[in-house]
């Protein structure tokens, strides 16, 4: 197998989502209640993310539907009045949102990874483009990467559907067939990834894949690094301007 070009997914992947979720939300709680289960609220907030957010990509809520759904179920878990009308939870929404993007970051090795990797590289995610743009900037990967694409570029569908896929792979003019699609989902990342006729990358920081068989053509790498040893002609010190 050779590899000579990858295409990342963002958050899991390159940027710590899960983390700034955790630690967004747990400053959120800290000012609305204060006094509930901290781990509870968090893992509950998790699950909602999780739930509404699998149902805007199964197109049943739109991106703001999703937040209003999630802050609703939230507010019923904790025992506390759940607004009937949208304005009040947008902005319950935003409050939680100012606390996510401040405690967003990128992974402490991302940036030695994207360094070593001398190769076109992009990033094809399921959010939004203005927002995935904000967050690489953010986070410090802003112009790192060639190609940026999400389903609103232009009405793809969003992943695992192949067209997102090959989508990334002409934005960056390389084959399919020596281009991996690097992720921390196996089903929506890896999977889709290798039907669209790509080199699936299953990062796999949590070992859930131990011990289990891998489906065929997915390759499992347990940290961002270990890319490195899979991309041809890895060479320090490449940066896209
Ligand atoms: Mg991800």
């Amino acid at each position: 197998m050779s590899v000579e070009a990858v295409l990342f997914d963002v958050d899991d992947t390159l940027v710590d989502h899960s983390g700034a979720v955790a630690r967004g939300f747990v400053q959120r709680l800290s000012q609305v209640a204060p006094a509930a289960d901290r781990d509870a609220a968090a893992a509950e907030w998790r699950r909602l993310e999780e739930l509404h957010y699998r149902r805007h990509l199964d197109g049943e809520l739109t991106w703001q539907g999703q937040r209003r759904e999630r802050v609703r179920g939230i507010l019923a878990w904790l025992g506390q009045p759940v607004p009937a009308g949208d304005d009040e939870v947008d902005a319950w929404f935003d409050a939680y949102r100012t606390a996510f993007e401040a405690a967003t970051a990128a992974f402490a090795e991302t940036v030695e990874v994207l360094d070593a990797l001398d190769v076109p590289m992009g990033v094809v995610s399921n959010n939004s483009t203005a927002n995935l743009l904000a967050k690489l900037e953010r986070v410090g990967l802003g112009g790192r990467f060639e190609v940026v694409l999400c389903p609103d570029t232009d009405g793809l569908p969003a992943k695992p559907h192949p067209a997102l896929f090959h989508a990334g792979c002409a934005a960056l003019g390389t084959a399919r067939g020596t281009t991996a699609y690097v992720g921390d989902r196996l089903r929506t990342d890896a999977l889709g990834a290798r039907d669209a006729g790509l080199v699936g990358v299953w990062l796999d920081r949590h070992g859930r894949g131990a011990g289990t068989e891998l489906p065929e053509g997915v390759v499992r790498i347990p940290d961002l690094r270990a890319l490195t040893g899979l991309v041809a002609g890895s060479l320090p010190g490449r940066r896209v301007g």
